[in-house]
């Protein structure tokens, strides 16, 4: 059982925000910043790929106004959403979870982004495999 599920299950405390019916939204314990907020969907699912449409719906509808909370709460008028998916891309908590991390000063999420560019070719194939993988 991961953490998030213990926090769910009441077994460990935890600084919550907000709650309803499929979400729950407390302060990260590691904050990058001040104000860093983690939403889970109270389904025990690792991956975002995994979640049923309900439970993203609801992490959706309820998104806007916690970013909303934060900002209004610390001053941030940048911030970032972060949801990591794997070991490999940093997830170290296999319950999934959104960050929403303000940007204060130099305090925040770092982002390395080493961007490639698209070729046309691939860019085709892409699209069409992707939307036939849709399809299924
Ligand atoms: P990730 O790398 O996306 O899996 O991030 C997991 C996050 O969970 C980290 O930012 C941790 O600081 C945070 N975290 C781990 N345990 C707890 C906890 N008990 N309460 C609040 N946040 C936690």
């Amino acid at each position: 059982m991961t953490i998030f599920a213990k926090i769910l299950r009441g077994e460990i405390p935890c600084h919550r925000v907000y709650e309803d019916e499929h979400v729950l939204a407390f302060l990260d314990i590691g904050p990058l910043s001040d104000g860093h907020l983690l939403v889970i969907p109270k389904e025990a699912k690792a991956h975002i790929h995994e979640l049923s449409d309900d439970s993203a719906a609801a992490i959706g509808r309820v998104l806007p106004r916690l970013a909303r909370a934060v900002m209004a709460v610390t001053g941030a008028t940048a911030y970032n959403i972060l949801q990591n998916n794997g070991a490999a891309a940093h997830q170290a908590v296999m319950h999934v979870h959104f960050h929403i991390i303000p940007k204060l000063g130099s305090a925040g999420l770092g982002v390395g982004w080493n961007a490639g560019s698209l070729d046309a070719a691939r860019a085709a194939e892409l699209v069409k495999s992707m939307q036939a993988a849709l399809s299924r």
